[in-house]
């Protein structure tokens, strides 16, 4: 199935790259008014792709920093007048922003509004039972996935600023072919793992998308949205679990307070199991600008990188 899905992937990439190809390059400097396009997104992780894909023509400002959680965010007074001046708002749909869709509506009479899950089949899309029937939104974790979340803003700028058609599709094509190889490389790290031992335990369940993908089995402390409450049957379960299967490290999220992975930590050691805390992932949030898990790829990549050392040090 893998291999179906990775083939599909350079297919799609071949087809943006060949669109790439035709016509000259525009100036990047005569745009639409002449002027670069005003972005505000939501997730960094948002923010990322459309600097990537709209390079010079785009002056980004995005709303949720490093260690801020989107499940919970409140947009400010500030915010809800950065987006009300842009040219365009970009955010991540499938009530990943679960406190700010109503502004989201108001905003999309004013401003072009895109939600970047919009253009993702909803085939591929998870339904977990936990989160009522609503769909998973943590789609950047796995890349092909992301991938098409990153085609959707190419198609958002295509349309917006026309007369750049063909510098958005050169940049798409190009990241996305970083993203072909960042998805390879998640792969064949995960396959370094044993398959028993790909279990992956985290603060919340933000890993579903990474798990199918990736072939990892997933469990969250606390729910889809970090809004639903931790109790401590939960607690008793996942520490149940842990003991059972011997899970010998779990991780903390830059983005949800460690407080209830240590106490799950203190619950299998009541129960006279060790598990340690392999490292922080950066789940909702990417890292601090300037440092490689400030941009989408560094955090997939310490992500992945920080679960095999964990793993593989203590089956080993
Ligand atoms: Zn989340």
């Amino acid at each position: 199935m893998n291999m179906m899905k990775t083939m599909m992937i350079l297919m799609l990439v071949a087809a943006f790259a060949s669109c790439g190809r035709q016509g000259e390059a525009q100036s990047q400097t005569a745009g639409k008014d002449g002027k670069v396009i005003r972005v505000v997104t939501t997730t960094g992780m948002i923010g990322d792709a459309v600097k990537n894909v709209g390079g010079d023509r785009v002056e980004v400002t995005t709303l949720m920093g490093p260690g801020i959680d989107p499940h919970l965010y409140k947009a400010s007074e500030g915010d809800v007048t950065r987006m009300a001046s842009a040219n365009m708002i970009f955010y991540n749909g499938l009530h990943l922003e679960g406190k700010m869709g109503e502004i989201f509506e108001k905003m999309s009479s004013r401003v072009k509004t895109v939600a970047v899950a919009s253009e993702i089949d909803p085939a591929l899309l998870q339904t977990p039972e936990a989160y009522e029937g609503n769909f998973d939104p943590h789609i950047w974790f796995d890349v092909s996935l992301w991938m098409q979340a990153v085609a959707a803003v190419k198609d958002a700028l295509v349309e917006y600023d026309e007369a750049h058609a063909e510098i958005y599709r050169q940049n798409a094509a190009a990241y996305l072919n970083e993203l072909v190889t960042l998805h390879q490389y998640v792969q064949d790290q995960a396959e370094r793992i044993n398959a028993e031992t790909r279990v992956l335990v985290t603060a919340h369940d933000a890993f579903n998308y990474f798990g199918t993908a990736y072939g990892f089995q997933v469990r969250g402390l606390q729910g889809i949205s970090t809004a639903a409450e931790t109790g401590t049957a939960d607690v008793q379960d996942l520490a149940d679990f842990i003991v059972e299967r011997r899970i010998p490290a779990m991780f903390v999220e830059t983005s949800v307070s460690p407080r209830y992975i240590e106490a799950l930590q203190a619950a299998v050691k009541s129960k006279g199991f060790e598990v340690e805390i392999g490292g922080k992932l950066f789940s909702d949030a990417m890292g601090d600008p300037g440092t490689p898990e400030g941009t989408y790829v560094g955090m997939v990549r310490h992500n992945i990188d920080t679960i095999v050392k964990a793993l593989l040090k203590v089956a080993s």
